[in-house]
């Protein structure tokens, strides 16, 4: 069988129809008010008890990390009041045996430490001060109020949260796995060690990603329409929007129910979207997502996360290239000159190829060969060549690599549509009267206009990502060409750090009245 063929064979298992979205799109409302209702559904619907967005006119210095499944920031941001914020960052890659350390000490000693290399580095004179004030003031505390940053902790997995800054670990994804952390609260894990190293830093708030993305871009974005959702395509994916506080049916039913603050009648809701249909009632489901689950650190969950997101795109290529590189009849890195004689007897990949190892693709790649148009895809041979120790790879190798990238890419964009297309439907933000009467050309007012905020890298980086999307939401019923063209999406830039900002300063006041 020729090459191409084969590779279009492959691309082809992960189309995933205009009818498939459709069935996604009413299955994920479905399970929306499924977890709305009651606890312990697929989709966590965690209410976060922000009961509203910010408007762009907040202010103060403030301090920020984001704990996301790759790397680890800590920063510093000045919200000037007028929609617009200066940020001081440090970034980090988590090192992978702290993923999977023995103890939570390990990983949180190593993120407070982290924070007092930035305050050293970014707020010297701050860190300076405070340390002489300690070493002067009798108090055991030695910090005076003002003296202390207030931070927002973003913590990017599924947490049970209890108070603006406690939360309990339910669970770990992304590849994390530190038993000893499951049900602790993770604030006090963090304050813990950021006390041992005595450093001025509160942590006033918990923050998942989602819910920060879309502060940040309601702070940010233009106009006065407040933003309905923030979404990350990361290292992994989740969503965060504004639902109608009477649809939390299950609010009413749990103890802090009585504590939400009623007066907006809104509040953001945690979706948790990467738990989606881990029943997999509507989910694609190839042999490549079979494996790749059975191999994970969590089978059976997160399994919508594990159609989207950047942990896993790069792997779901990597099986299917495997499966294409061990049958003989098909002549994917296989030495052209010698092929003739003896099929698989050569190949132009290394016996240490990363490619034989789980992980071993990045999704940076399907990016890479997505936008890669040149003459025999020179850029992805490249590539292939310098990271994946595939040496000669000639241009029809470079055409079939590419061709399944796409379609797993293409998939991934057209699943992120079903969220962001049910939550549009769920929250009846196309319903406006004006929906009838306005023409399929006709430009949007702002007043139409549905905001979405969205952060990571696989967004960010990925050509054609929303692209892709929007094509999958012209194709949804209830939405079609007019409604999409309502719908604007942005990204969210540092908007897990700006928005856990905009979180730390509503505990603050929060905590301030209270006092
Ligand atoms: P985090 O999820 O830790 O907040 P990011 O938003 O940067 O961090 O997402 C990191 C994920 O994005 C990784 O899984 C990585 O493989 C993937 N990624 C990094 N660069 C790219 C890129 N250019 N295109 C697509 N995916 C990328
Ligand atoms: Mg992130």
């Amino acid at each position: 069988m020729g090459l191409l063929e084969e590779a279009q064979r492959v691309a082809a298992e992960f189309e995933y129809s205009a009818e498939d979205v459709n069935k996604g799109v009413k299955e994920f409302i479905r399970q929306m008010d499924e977890g709305l209702e009651k606890t312990g559904a697929t989709m966590s619907q965690i209410p976060t008890y922000v009961t509203a967005v910010p408007n762009g006119t907040e202010k103060g210095l403030y301090m920020a990390v984001d704990l996301g499944g790759t790397n680890f920031r800590v920063c510093s941001i000045q919200l000037h009041g007028n929609s617009t914020f200066s940020l001081t960052q440090s970034k980090v890659a988590i090192p992978r045996e702290l993923m999977v350390a023995k103890t939570s000490k390990e990983l949180f000693s190593f993120l407070a430490q982290q924070i007092a290399e930035f305050l050293k580095q970014h707020h010297n004179e701050h860190y300076h001060s405070s340390v002489r004030r300690r070493a002067t003031v009798s108090q055991p505390g030695g910090f005076t109020e003002e003296e202390i940053f207030s931070l927002g902790f973003t913590f990017s997995f599924p947490v049970h949260q209890v108070g603006i800054n406690k939360g309990t670990l339910i669970r770990w994804t992304k590849g994390f796995d530190i038993p000893d952390a499951v049900g602790k609260d993770v604030c006090q894990l963090l304050q813990d060690e950021i006390d041992a190293l005595h450093l001025p830093v509160k942590v006033a708030a918990l923050v998942n990603d989602t819910v920060g993305t879309l502060m940040a871009r309601s702070y940010t974005s233009p106009g006065k329409t407040g933003t309905l959702l923030g979404a990350i395509f990361g290292t992994g994916t989740n969503g965060a929007y504004v639902e109608k506080l009477d649809k939390v049916k299950k609010l009413a039913t749990t103890e802090e129910g009585g504590d939400v603050d009623k007066t907006t009648g809104e509040m953001i809701i945690n979706t948790e979207w990467g738990s989606f249909d881990n029943q997999l009632s509507v989910l694609p489901d190839t042999p490549y997502d079979r494996s790749l689950d059975a191999e994970s650190v969590n089978p059976g969950i997160q399994m919508f996360e594990k159609r989207i997101s950047g942990m896993f795109l790069g792997e779901i290529l990597r099986r299917a290239l495997i499966k294409m590189i061990k049958d003989p009849e098909v002549p994917l890195f296989s030495d052209e000159n010698s092929s003739n004689n003896d099929v698989h007897s050569t190949t132009c990949l290394a016996h240490n190829s990363p490619l034989f190892e789980q992980w071993g693709l990045d999704t940076s790649f399907l990016s890479i060969t997505a936008g890669d148009s040149g003459p025999g895809l020179k850029v992805t041979r490249q590539t292939l060549d310098k990271e994946y120790g595939v040496s000669a790879a000639s241009s029809e190798d470079a055409h079939a690599v590419k061709l399944i990238a796409s379609a797993v890419g293409k998939r991934a964009a057209r699943l992120a549509a079903v969220a962001i297309g049910g939550i549009v439907l769920a929250t009846n933000k196309l319903a406006a009267p004006k929906d009838i009467a306005t023409a399929d050309n006709e430009t949007v007012n702002e007043d139409e206009i549905v905001d979405i905020g969205v952060d990571g890298s696989l967004v960010e980086f990925y050509p054609d990502f929303e692209e892709y999307i929007r094509e999958a939401l012209r194709e949804t019923e209830g939405i079609g060409a007019h409604g999409e063209k309502r719908i604007r999406i942005g990204i969210a830039k540092d908007g897990s750090g700006v928005g856990a900002a905009l979180i730390a300063l509503v505990a603050d006041k929060v905590a301030k009245s209270d006092a």
